[in-house]
């Protein structure tokens, strides 16, 4: 049996490339789940990944695709029986282990989760990792007290996959939510996605940088790391709580104490790639009841297998808006 993939490897010079091979299924790597792949997502991790980028992948050749959703093939595990919809997100699968690039995949029973009630195979990866990773989001900053009533909420990075969900979700829960983008020209996108206002990037860090600034965000989620979220942590309210994503912007994060000590604020990091089982079902069933995919459609993007290389690199200049879809089956 063989399956078609794309396959990235690295020649002697260290360059990565990628392309569409016909694999056989021996070649598959170990795991006692196989999985029929109909949709793989396109993330910030993916563009680094097949592009040889942050040091993900330290074995070629690889598949890349770090979140897919398909169909049981044949299982080893008492969990899952062939015809079952299965999801993966995390578990650095697409990074050390063969990812959702590819018809077929097989991995370890505790990385899936079953397909949530509600959602095709297809919403499962428009949603992906950057959809459940929002969700956390919120939920982090919600067991720290944030509800409606508290203020406004700032995305950042908000034109992006993580930014435009989080966007989404925060609007339908009730929440008044600014949007911080780079790109003024997804402003109106970004409001019909429910942001009440967007606020310029470049306008956001052109102002006087101060110890402490005006109180304006009762919770922030970032998805930019950086010189945006040293700013933004000396803009949020008393007692307010930012939620650290991403790092599309830069790893480092240079602010001073004052927040912190006089504001009584919290900074929480968010990761999705290790959340135990329990949590991310939770989350999926919020996601489900929480993202309105009609109103995200002009947001998607399909793509073949063969077009995920340049989608990758569009993606790490920061040119994806909202999600980008491999049509892998
Ligand atoms: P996208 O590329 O879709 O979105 C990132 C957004 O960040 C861009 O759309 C852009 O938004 C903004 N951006 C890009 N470059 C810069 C820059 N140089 N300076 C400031 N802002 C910039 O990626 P994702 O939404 O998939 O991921 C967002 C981040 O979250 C990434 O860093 C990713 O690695 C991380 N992530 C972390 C997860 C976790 O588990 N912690 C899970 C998923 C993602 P705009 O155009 O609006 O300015």
């Amino acid at each position: 049996m063989s399956f078609r993939a794309l396959l990235t490897d690295r020649d002697a010079e260290g360059k990565v490339t990628s392309a569409v091979e016909v694999l056989d299924d021996a070649r598959l790597p170990e795991g006692n789940v196989t999985v029929d792949i109909d949709w793989a997502g396109l993330n910030y991790k993916d563009g680094l990944c097949l592009t040889g980028g942050g040091g993900l992948v330290r074995t070629y050749p690889h598949v890349g695709g770090i979140d897919f959703a398909g169909t049981v093939r044949d299982s080893d595990d008492i969990r899952y029986k062939a015809g079952d919809m299965v999801v993966l997100t995390g578990w650095r699968v697409g990074e050390t282990h063969w990812g959702g690039y590819s018809e077929r995949a097989r991995v370890n029973a505790d990385w899936l989760v079953p397909l949530p009630q509600g959602l095709t195979t297809r919403d499962a990866m428009i949603v992906g990792t950057a959809g459940l990773t929002a969700m956390l989001a919120i939920d982090r900053l919600e067991a720290a007290g944030l509800n409606p009533e508290a203020g406004e909420v700032l995305v950042t990075g908000a034109a992006g996959g993580v930014g435009t969900i989080a966007t989404s979700m925060l609007a339908k829960l009730g929440y008044q939510v600014a949007a911080l983008s780079g790109r003024p020209q997804h402003a109106e996108a970004l409001k019909t996605l429910g942001a009440a206002g967007v606020i310029d990037r470049a306008e956001f860090l052109a102002q006087p940088d101060k110890p402490l600034e005006s109180a304006r965000w009762a919770a922030v989620i970032d998805n930019v790391g950086g010189k945006v979220l040293g700013k933004v942590l000396k803009q949020v309210k008393y007692g307010g709580s930012v939620a650290s994503i991403g790092n599309a912007g830069g790893i480092e994060l240079s602010t001073n104490v004052l927040p912190f000590i006089l504001r009584g604020i919290s900074l929480f990091g968010i990761d999705s790639v290790m959340q135990p089982y329990s949590t991310r079902v939770a989350a999926w069933a919020r996601i489900s009841g929480t993202f309105d995919l009609g109103a995200y459609a002009g947001l998607v993007r399909e793509v073949g297998l063969e077009e995920l290389p340049e989608a990758a690199r569009e993606i790490l200049a920061g040119e994806v808006k909202g999600r980008v879809l491999a049509k892998v089956g």
